[in-house]
């Protein structure tokens, strides 16, 4: 075995996963390879270390069935349709998000972000509720520079959308994270405007017409509209790319705010 090959085996090695005869072969490359030796005491480190942050961040024991659950019982329908959110959103397991996991980072942030007060927020309460998202998901960057934020959360699109809200001074940008929701690169971005807090979700790969709502004309385009309870939503598409907006804001703000009415003026 040389040293290319016994490297692609170090991870299952030290899980103890390979057949016995792979597994003796390694073994006796790394006893006589010192560099790959090296990589090995590396690679268990670096386990070492992940572990120890994985375990801090776990998710109650059967919180993944109990959200796995709600999907079903939300009907198979997509997870995007702005009705499932609710849905999901207003279960139990919603409740205990507080210490979400790793498995549901996604889902942590869609719906703290969505169900955080739409009335208006204090520069603390802003920065509290944003510390709160960090350390719920780790890959949250908390930013006003929309350089950085929109190269991080859009670090997996293919088609890196602009986006004239990241620029405009009516907003303030809070941070940005990236995320995968049914393996849709999103890039998601926290904004406050006129002391309101507003989630961006960009899509890229979704159809405007599998998302719930009424179509509405605005502008130069359509856009589709939803409310529930306090939440409103507004969607439009650019291209390959999907933009929501979610916010406690009047559905007239929202729609003031779409990229199809900004094209149109
Ligand atoms: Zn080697």
């Amino acid at each position: 075995m040389n040293c290319m090959q016994a490297r692609k085996y170090l991870s299952a090695f030290m899980d103890s996963e390979l057949d016995v005869r792979t597994n003796i072969e390694v073994l006796e490359h790394v006893e006589m390879c010192g560099a790959c030796a090296q990589r090995l005491e590396e690679q268990r480190q670096l386990k070492g270390l992940v572990a120890a942050h994985v375990e801090s961040i776990r998710a109650p024991e059967g919180l993944r069935a109990r959200i796995m659950a709600s999907l079903t019982a939300a009907g198979g329908r997509r997870l995007l349709s702005w009705a499932t959110w609710r849905e999901v959103a207003s279960t139990e397991w919603l409740k205990a998000s507080a210490v979400a996991a790793s498995i549901i980072v996604v889902f942590g942030l869609v719906y703290g972000v969505l169900l955080a007060p739409p009335t208006p927020l204090n520069e603390g309460a802003v920065r509290a509720h944003m510390a709160w998202l960090g350390d719920q998901v780790p890959s949250f960057m908390v930013t006003h520079d929309a350089r950085k934020a929109r190269g991080y959360a859009f670090v997996k699109f293919v088609r890196k959308p602009t986006v004239p809200l990241l620029d405009d001074e009516a907003f303030e940008l809070v941070g940005a994270v990236p995320a995968e929701i049914e393996s849709m690169n999103v890039g998601h971005f926290v904004f406050r405007y006129k002391a309101v807090t507003v989630s961006m979700f960009i899509f890229e790969g979704l159809d405007l017409d599998e998302i719930a709502g009424t179509e509405k004309r605005i502008g130069d385009g359509f856009v589709k509209v939803d409310s529930r309870g306090r939440m409103n939503l507004v969607a439009w598409k650019t291209g390959e790319i999907t933009y929501f907006l979610v916010s406690g804001l009047p559905q007239s703000d929202l729609l003031h705010i779409s990229g199809p009415s900004r094209a149109g003026r």
